[in-house]
């Protein structure tokens, strides 16, 4: 079969096939992953899937962009099908300080109230967590309206009595700005004290310092990224959709790219489903197929012929 060996951390090896997809071998656990590409070094220790969502429920008749909405359906729907390919998982922070096996994080911008409302209850029943961007300057305000947004639905937002409960419940909280503006057309210093008050502010309420960001509207410029660094803010992630490799080796954890779900209809099903599979490849869908039984001894076969 071509096929070329490589060797990445102690005790893996991966091989790379002509096909679209590799094999990765872990001698010390026995354990393999199939993966849909191989990264720039040939290993594959970790793959971490991000959702990127905003509002939990079905979008009034008057909404204008109704993608925003994802209804409980469809979000029951695709944590399974991300349990189905074996996924666990995650808040952000927890999948990316210590990145191991394949998860998957869910999570929502802006601080919508509807996510504690509506989205916790489903994520509660699934048993996972979620990380929630909020913009600070707009926590516990009603009816809000952002210019730049092109929505003119008024949204009511999360409450910081709330966000402290879903922090309880294992939730991380994140940092979306103090105000949510295009970032990549704000001043530096302008920029710098959104940031701030922005982390200042989740300290402050919430006890805990956050080192997670959201980019409002995904823009950001150089100057931004040397901000979020200045402010210990690790984590940062964009509306960009990810290719498999960006899952297994992301190029840089403050451009963290992001697969959009949402939708009410039939159809959204289908586009939700194509969304992920393209994300985490056609190494993902032929692991999940092949019985349990059959996997590990393929495994150990792989590993005597490339000891
Ligand atoms: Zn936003």
């Amino acid at each position: 079969m071509p096929c070329r060996l490589s060797k990445g951390h102690p005790g893996t090896f991966t091989v790379e096939h002509k096909y679209p997809f590799y094999l990765t071998l872990d001698q010390g656990k026995s354990s393999y992953f199939l993966g849909s590409s191989c990264g720039p070094h040939g290993t594959m220790d970790s793959i971490v899937l991000i959702l990127g969502l905003h509002r939990v429920g079905r979008p009034p008749a008057n909404a204008k962009i109704r993608g925003l909405f994802v209804t409980p359906e469809l979000l029951s729907f695709e944590i399974w099908l991300l349990k189905k390919l074996g996924y666990r998982f995650a808040t952000l922070k927890d999948a990316l300080l210590a990145p191991a096996g394949k998860i998957a994080v869910i999570t929502f911008d802006d601080g919508y109230e509807d996510n504690y409302t509506v989205g916790l209850p489903v994520l509660e029943r699934h048993g996972v967590p979620a990380t929630v961007f909020v913009v600070t300057g707009d926590v516990g305000e009603k009816a809000v309206v952002w210019d730049e947004a092109g929505e003119d639905l008024p949204a009511d937002m999360l409450t910081w009595e709330m966000l402290a409960e879903l922090q309880s419940r294992g939730w991380e909280i994140g940092s979306h700005g103090h105000h949510h503006v295009h970032f990549d057309r704000q001043r530096p210093d302008r920029q710098e004290s959104s940031i701030c008050q922005s982390v200042r502010a989740i300290e402050k309420a919430l006890g805990t310092v956050p080192i997670s960001f959201a980019y409002p509207y995904g823009a950001f410029s150089g100057a931004t990224k040397a901000l979020l660094r200045q402010v210990g803010l690790r984590f940062a992630v964009t509306t960009e959709r990810p290719a498999p490799t960006d899952l297994a080796e992301p190029d840089d954890l403050l451009e963290l790219k992001r697969v959009a779900i949402g939708g009410r209809r039939f159809y959204h099903f289908f586009r939700c489903a194509s969304r992920t599979l393209t994300a985490t490849g056609a190494g993902d869908v032929i692991r999940s197929l092949i019985p349990v039984g059959v996997r590990q001894p393929l495994a150990e076969e792989a590993s005597k012929r490339n000891s």
